[in-house]
């Protein structure tokens, strides 16, 4: 029997992959983003980790996984899970939350996808849960599964996080189902979004969609018989282990060999996943008209762009995939001289190790996407500059802005701001670089993902 009081934590992904390997093999680790924030999470303060598969229907055990904490998987049948994931999660809520309401697709067959992959869940928790134990949903995913466990009796404390940008009344209101999804949330004691603008347009949408009674200063939403409390929580990194990575001197020397193999005086660096939401084609096309008008720069810096594959094959990511290999090529083709090119393009994902040696490799991060809940690369490359080296422009659009206040800030859609910050970077004194840099890692370590979880689950208390 689990013991009452245990965490329970919700996420469409998972730890692990799921599958139950050959004996003597682990199930794979999933890495990066979300998955890595809440794995620091249950390793610290255990319980059970609940997550989709599709393969797989049941716990697999420390034993079984190498991690400190139970994994309860939740089957879906491939079909349902994509049209849940690709569909619902990924064509209706991710655009809306980003603000590109002209990329979603209402399709009344994704919501019932969502609905139905959301109750599964919810089922799951009731099966698991016993009186006591604190629930914690993850995301976009999982918005109704509050609002259905309120209904079937809350086994204890719930809260729910919300890592996407939250969209204001006239764009969330495009939503056919912002009313089932808004009631769905505050089926939670505690919503938690990462910045306080969030805040206020989550508080505004319940009082347009709902007609509820909210708090503005204290926030939250009052209910009948209960109040919900809705705070802003930016989500943190693991800046110790990305300090230590940066420290390492195996990872030191990967970053020396790509000083040397790049052949640049200066590196700028830009990592995201091929998503329409980051705005690499916009931050190119600002790179080219800096090399147009510094001639003197084209043979001394490089930008190198990690682009990370997407996950799920959409139309309009290939499309977004074309577009990008047409201003690299462009930009390739104009400036490369004597077999040296400004511009490096992969295409590939990386380790946290791999990833921070290119980190520390880079002079300047540029960091631009259109809309961002959070952005963590921002967070790490700064993690890995804690010596105080390295320049971090960063969109005004990024939920990580509102704390990283010693970045240069730039607006992702004007080309010619993204241009002109550079410029600022390539001449700003070492001195400046310095007391910007440190200030920034001081906010990072001070607020990391321990901070980050500790403060969600003592709100849960
Ligand atoms: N990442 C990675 N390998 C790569 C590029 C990125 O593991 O080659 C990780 C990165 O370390 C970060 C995450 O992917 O933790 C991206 O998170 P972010 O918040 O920046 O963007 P998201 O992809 O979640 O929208």
């Amino acid at each position: 029997m689990p013991s009452p009081g245990r965490l329970l934590v919700l996420s469409h992904r998972g730890p692990v992959d799921g599958k139950r390997n050959a004996a003597g093999t682990r199930p794979r680790q999933i890495l990066g983003g979300l998955p890595s924030a809440l794995d620091a999470a249950m390793q610290r303060h255990g319980g059970m980790w609940v997550a989709s598969a599709t393969r797989a229907d049941g716990v697999l055990t420390p034993a079984e996984t190498g991690l400190g904490y139970d994994v309860r998987s939740v089957r879906l049948k491939e079909r349902e899970a994509s049209t849940f994931y690709a569909g619902f999660a990924n064509q209706v809520l991710w655009p809306l939350c980003h603000m590109f309401p002209n990329r979603c697709r209402f399709q009344p067959a994704f919501w019932a996808a969502y609905h139905q992959a959301n109750e599964r869940f919810a089922a799951v928790v009731r099966a698991e849960a016993v009186a006591g134990d604190r629930v914690w949903v993850n995301d976009f995913h999982l918005a109704l599964v509050p609002g259905m466990l309120r209904t079937a009796g809350a086994p204890g404390p719930m809260g729910v996080f919300w890592h996407l940008p939250f969209p204001p009344p006239p764009v969330f209101g495009v939503c056919p189902w912002r009313a089932e999804l808004l009631a769905g949330m505050l089926g939670a004691d505690v919503i938690g979004l990462q910045t306080d603008g969030d805040v206020q347009n989550f508080l505004d949408c319940v009082r347009f969609f709902l007609d509820l009674r909210v708090d503005q200063v204290d926030p939250r939403v009052r209910l009948p018989g209960r109040d919900v409390r809705v705070v802003a929580l930016p989500v943190g990194i693991e800046a110790a282990h990305l300090r230590q990575q940066a420290d390492d001197p195996a990872v030191r020397a990967h970053a020396t060999r790509l000083r040397e193999t790049i052949g640049a005086d200066v590196i700028l660096l830009g990592v995201d996943r091929l998503d329409y939401t980051k705005g690499i084609p916009d931050r190119l096309l600002g790179y080219e008209r800096f090399l147009e008008r510094n001639p003197e720069w084209r043979r001394r810096v490089a930008l190198v762009q990690i682009t990370v594959p997407s996950e799920f094959h959409v139309p309009e990511y290939r499309e977004m995939k074309r577009t990008i290999e047409e201003i690299v090529g462009r930009i390739v083709g104009r400036y490369s001289f004597e077999g040296r090119s400004p511009l490096a393009y992969v295409y590939t994902a990386f380790d946290l190790q791999q990833l921070a040696a290119y980190y520390i490799a880079a002079d300047v991060a540029l960091i631009t996407p259109l809309r961002d809940g959070m952005n963590l690369v921002a967070k790490e490359y700064v993690a890995c500059h804690s010596r105080g080296d390295g320049i971090l422009i960063l969109s005004e659009f990024a939920g990580a802005a509102r704390e990283l206040t010693e970045a240069l800030p730039v607006n992702p859609y004007d080309p010619e701001a993204v241009r002109r910050q550079i410029d600022r970077a390539l001449a700003m004194p070492p001195e400046e670089r310095r007391t910007r840099m440190s200030a920034l890692a001081r906010k990072v370590a001070a607020h990391d993902v321990h901070w980050w979880t500790s403060q969600f689950l003592e709100l849960l208390q």
